[in-house]
């Protein structure tokens, strides 16, 4: 497979975007000497997401979580071309993807046209800001590994810079505060790892913080992890309690400056006050937005037209209006929440759907070859021979094709929440259980080193926890 043949004119062309949970798992299966396989990226690498926030405080090292897709790619039994792009644009009319090179080092030509006879979008999905004003300019995201590093960055020079040689005491409190918008997973295990990381490692080694660095976690809606059991949103907000991380809660982020936040929160009595809360780091995490190149695909298919969250899809996930696109992971819309776990489900059954696609063109081909020889036997024998060919193959043919549609599958919900606790809604055996505290937290450690994309990404989690438990998280600025 190193030697990247020239596509084969009798295979069909499909193009894959994306190298995120849904296009890795179909990539994963896919048998890719059916077609000519083209995977467009902007990211050379797969990124295992669920343990991106332990990257954000040096617990867990950004390279052991990235796993290069060359690396992966390598290893199929066909070649796969891959090319490090971003795709502008879909032009579903004329079956071309425009992908443009947006890295650093750009050759003679940097943008091009992809054409395809499928394909499988698989782009994600960007941050949402809802227009509020100033969170791109002043915000940190947590999506990738860029925002994990800034973070980590920001995070120390906050702490430096509240140590500078006479800074006024409402300054330090303004620096060593930690703000996290919204309470979703993302916001909840961030909150969690930076509080253990001050816990465990910057009071130790800054102690003239300690008064001062305050973790506080703001969230429109009544309560944090909605989409978790009551008892464990309890046991959530209760050990952030014990932890001194404050929930702010019914409380809506309108705007964001350089240094503080303006929220407006409802109390007890409804009435709703605005505020100014003052912050040296903000970390912005309420959810999934659409990506361009989405939004715009969506304008081109009319039966796109009412839908708000992503492209929809029926149970094949073809996208509704085509027929030969398809979409997985957070830039579908087909009724599940936009997680790993349905995004890598969904592609599997892609790869599933693919081989089984090309097995069948295979074997209606073999039955027109027989029904042809069947014409021109002359010889009893022979036809009966062909006949029985016949039979057997369209046996196979029928099962080929009875391929059911997508059906999901959930295995729970895990988050971590910090001071080595986590909570997981489990469904077992057809029943499903909640539960919360250190047993579950070794638990999601195991499950989640499991799922780690490769053997060596495993290995390397696994001495980065040890090396931070053994020498305390590394606190130097890069
Ligand atoms: P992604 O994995 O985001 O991949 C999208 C891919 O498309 C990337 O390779 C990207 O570079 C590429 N791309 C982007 N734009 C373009 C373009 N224009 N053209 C071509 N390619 C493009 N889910 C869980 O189930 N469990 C968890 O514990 C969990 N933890 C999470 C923790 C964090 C911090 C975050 C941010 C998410 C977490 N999730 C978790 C959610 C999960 O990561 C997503 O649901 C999942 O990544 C969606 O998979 P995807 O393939 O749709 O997109
Ligand atoms: P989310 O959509 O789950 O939560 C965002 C939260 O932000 C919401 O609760 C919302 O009410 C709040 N919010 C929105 N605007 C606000 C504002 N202006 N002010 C205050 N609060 C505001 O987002 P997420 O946590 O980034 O997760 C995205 C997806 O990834 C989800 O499907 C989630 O399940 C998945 N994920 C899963 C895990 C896990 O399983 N451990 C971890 C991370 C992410």
């Amino acid at each position: 497979p190193d030697d990247q043949p020239e596509p084969d004119p009798s295979k069909k062309t499909l193009v894959i975007l994306g190298t995120g949970w849904g296009a890795v798992s179909l990539l994963k299966k896919l048998d890719t000497e059916n077609y000519n396989v083209i995977v467009v990226s902007p990211r050379n690498y797969f990124l295992f997401t669920p343990l991106l926030p332990s990257c954000t405080t040096g617990t867990i090292e950004h390279r052991s979580i990235m796993e290069p897709i060359r690396n992966f790619l390598r290893h199929k039994k066909a070649a796969v071309k891959f090319y490090e792009a971003e795709a502008t644009k879909i032009d579903y009319v004329k079956k071309i993807v425009h992908i443009n090179d947006d890295s650093e080092i750009k050759g003679d030509i940097s943008s091009t046209e992809v054409p395809f006879d499928m394909l499988v979008v698989g782009v994600g999905a960007e941050n949402a800001t809802f227009g509020i004003p100033g969170v791109r300019e002043h915000g940190l995201f947590l999506k990738e590994v860029g925002d994990a590093q800034r973070i980590r960055k920001r995070i120390m020079d906050c702490c430096e810079t509240a140590t500078f040689k006479d800074q006024p005491p409402d300054e330090i409190k303004r620096l060593l505060h930690m703000v996290v918008v919204g309470g979703g997973p993302t916001g909840v295990e961030f909150a969690g790892e930076l509080q253990d990381f001050f816990n465990s490692d910057l009071k130790k080694w800054i102690p003239d913080i300690t008064d001062n660095f305050h973790v506080t976690l703001v969230e429109a809606l009544p309560n944090v992890l909605p989409m978790f059991s009551k008892q464990l949103i309890d046991y959530t907000e209760k050990t952030f309690k014990e932890e001194t991380i404050s929930i702010r809660t019914k409380t809506m982020v309108k705007k964001v400056t350089d240094k503080y936040i303006e929220a407006e929160s409802t109390g007890p009595d409804g009435k709703k006050v605005l505020e100014k809360i003052p912050f040296g780091l903000l970390v912005w995490a309420t959810g999934n937005a659409l990506r361009p190149v989405v939004k715009d695909l969506m304008m081109q298919i009319p039966a796109q037209k009412d839908s708000r969250r992503g492209l929809a899809v029926n149970e094949y996930l073809v996208v509704r209006g085509t027929e030969n696109v398809w979409a997985v992971g957070d830039c579908a819309v087909a009724n599940y929440a936009p997680t790993a776990q349905v995004a890598a489900q969904e592609g599997a059954f892609l790869a599933h759907m693919f081989n089984s696609m090309a097995k069948t063109t295979e074997i209606e081909q073999q039955l027109a070859k027989l029904s042809e020889a069947q014409e021109k036997a002359t010889a009893k024998d022979s036809r009966d021979q062909i006949f029985s060919e016949i039979k057997d193959l369209q046996k196979r043919l029928r099962r080929v094709k009875s391929i059911g549609p997508f059906e999901y599958s959930h295995q729970g919900s895990l988050a971590y929440i910090g001071s080595e606790k986590a909570v997981a809604d489990i469904s077992w055996m057809s029943g499903n259980f909640a539960t919360g505290g250190t047993v579950t937290y070794f638990f999601w450690r195991s499950a989640y080193l499991s799922m780690c994309f490769s053997t060596r990404n495993r290995i390397l989690v696994l001495m980065d926890w040890v090396k931070s438990k053994m020498f305390g998280r590394d606190v130097s600025r890069e």
